[in-house]
């Protein structure tokens, strides 16, 4: 089972993995962006590393929903509503539970997942963070680790997609040939999960 502490566990290697990966990520979207990711997610995770230390939710639900929050309200790119639906509406689904089991865990992000899916309207191959959530939460059923590397495979593939949705997108044919910057934190989100799990 899964407590409170786990889920503050993984969002702080969320935030360090982001800290440590910042300035690559907003390399990523410099060609196919406007060179913010790094910095948007930089200040996301900051914020929920200090409103979950001045918080302390006893809960799992209660952990992410107020990271999901915090990410709605301090990152302004298409990410942090993006992430803050995807962590909020996992919270919700674990509901209020002390501890919850792995795949009560991996149910709520399948839902956490396709609200990502309904709010940005993106489909797997539109070169989008989708692209490692989808394969990531997936391989889930095998374990942690996979599904961190089927994530991380899934940023790789984003390589040759043409963007569909976001301002890499308006570069049409020209956004082939680059890693979109969020299905690269994407990965990086599914590895810190995984982290805190072993
Ligand atoms: P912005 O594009 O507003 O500057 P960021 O740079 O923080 O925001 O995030 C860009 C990332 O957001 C993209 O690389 C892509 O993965 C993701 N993204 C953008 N639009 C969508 C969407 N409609 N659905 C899913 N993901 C999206
Ligand atoms: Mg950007
Ligand atoms: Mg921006």
């Amino acid at each position: 089972m899964r407590d409170a502490e786990f889920f503050r566990n993984w969002m702080a290697a969320a935030a360090a993995v982001v800290e440590r990966e910042a300035d690559r990520l907003t390399e990523l979207d410099s060609p196919i962006g406007d060179a913010d990711h790094g910095s948007n997610l930089l200040r996301g995770f900051t914020a929920v590393r200090t409103a979950l230390d001045a918080e302390g939710p006893a809960a799992p639900g209660a952990v992410l929903q107020l990271a999901g929050r915090t990410l709605i309200s301090t990152v302004g790119g298409a990410s942090g509503p993006l992430y803050g639906m995807l962590l909020r509406r996992t919270g919700k689904e674990l509901g209020e539970a002390p501890e919850v089991s792995d795949e009560e865990l991996r149910e709520a992000l399948d839902k956490g997942v396709g609200a990502v899916a309904q709010l940005g309207g993106a489909a797997p191959g539109d070169k989008t963070m989708l692209d490692a959530l989808l394969p990531g939460v997936a391989a889930l059923a095998t374990s942690y680790r996979a599904a961190a590397d089927a994530a991380q495979d899934g940023a790789l593939a984003t390589v040759p997609m043409q963007a569909r949705k976001g301002r890499a997108s308006y570069l049409g044919e020209r956004s082939i040939g680059h890693q979109d910057p969020g299905a690269t934190s994407s990965a990086l989100l599914m590895g810190a999960l995984a982290d805190a799990a072993e």
